[in-house]
């Protein structure tokens, strides 16, 4: 599909998916009060959600307005604070909603120029009052945007590097629906949280799946690309062992990082541990593969190797297909009896070893 087709179609069946199938709940959906989105957006710029939800309504119970928390005592407000940390957000709180009393007559204010100017309100959340407040067309971009964005039009750039950040704010700017700019942000900020998840995304039901270059490719594993994964201390790897008429799926690890041009199996990394037995591995496989029938022989224990500056832990599951799914076509397949001829890292080579692969 034409890039260009293809943006215009991923914004019209994400609002499509917002409409027919987005049942996420949050206290602060569908506000329009820009000091209550402000509000929410400086809880949970460190918080999760479901910690940040009480903060949010006991804020909103005791100072309703922007005026209400301009006229409060520092000490009141540090109290209703406590427990969430990173005082500083709080201290920005404090001066924002006095500054805004002062310069604005306790109106928040309208465009984002303004709202991005304030003591402690960045891009995202600017955008994110621009668009649900006043409908102005700024998209959000957040690590959910990120995620969704780089999985549908398989961008590999990091996000977490300059160049990255302006791609995908460009790309988040481009497929914005400009006309219902809230309704949008907020679509693709619960799509990420609920369908396109980081490890587990629901691709085989997913409403964009047509869409999506990630999927068809099946490399939604390998997205979205991170510059600091270096710097990571605990990594888990999921090595999913795909035989097929006695092929096995390999891979060549990519550069700058662990293993540069060594050989692996198809992988899942994740920043936590997963728990796998037959079923969940099934489901995994159906939602993300598209494989229905695989024969599961192995689920190993959780292996570990001790590298310089990170410990990696993972799992080896052993999985015989009977035939190969269109989007694990183009991947490459090795005879099984040949794999000895490949240079894996030590990781691989003792799970191979000892299980005789
Ligand atoms: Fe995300 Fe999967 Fe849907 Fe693609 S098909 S958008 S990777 S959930």
């Amino acid at each position: 599909m034409h890039l260009f087709l293809m943006k215009q179609t991923v914004t019209a069946l994400m609002m499509e998916w917002h409409t027919k199938h987005n049942n996420r709940q949050m206290p602060w959906k569908g506000v329009k009060d820009p000091y209550k989105i402000w509000l929410s957006e400086v809880i949970l710029q460190q918080t999760r959600v479901d910690q940040g939800m009480a903060y949010y309504e006991r804020f909103v119970q005791n100072y309703p307005s922007v005026k209400d928390l301009a006229v409060a005592k520092d000490e009141a407000v540090f109290k209703l604070w406590e427990g969430l940390g990173y005082y500083n957000r709080c201290k920005n709180l404090l001066y924002t909603a006095r500054f805004i009393t002062d310069n604005y007559g306790g109106k928040f204010p309208a465009e984002y120029e303004e709202i991005v100017a304030l003591k402690g309100v960045g891009p995202y959340t600017a955008a994110a009052i621009a668009s649900f407040a006043f409908n102005k067309p700024f998209a959000v971009v957040d690590g959910n945007v990120f995620r969704v964005l780089s999985r549908l039009f398989v961008i590999d750039t990091p996000i977490d590097s300059t160049i990255g950040k302006q791609q995908f704010t460009a790309l988040a700017q481009e497929v914005l629906d400009k006309e219902n700019a809230g309704l949008f942000n907020q679509a693709i900020m619960d799509f990420g949280a609920t369908v396109c998840k980081p490890v587990n995304p629901q691709c085989n039901t997913c409403h964009l799946q047509k869409v999506c270059i990630g999927y068809s490719k099946a490399i939604v594993n390998k997205l979205p690309v991170k510059e600091k994964v270096l710097l990571k201390k605990n990594r888990w790897f999921y090595y999913f062992i795909l035989e097929c008429k006695s092929k096995v799926l390999v891979e060549k690890r990519a550069l700058k990082d662990i293993w540069e041009n060594l050989y692996e199996f198809y992988l899942l990394e994740s920043n936590e541990q997963l728990s796998w037995d037959e079923l969940t591995v099934k489901e995994w496989l159906h939602q993300q593969l598209s494989i229905a029938d695989a024969t599961i022989s192995v689920i190993s224990r959780l292996q570990k190797q001790q590298l310089t500056h990170q410990l990696i832990k993972g799992q080896f599951i052993k999985i015989t297909i009977s035939s190969i799914p269109n989007n694990l076509k183009h991947h490459q397949w090795y005879p099984i009896n040949e794999l000895k001829d490949l240079a894996f890292p030590k990781f691989i080579n003792q799970f191979l070893d000892e299980n005789q692969v």
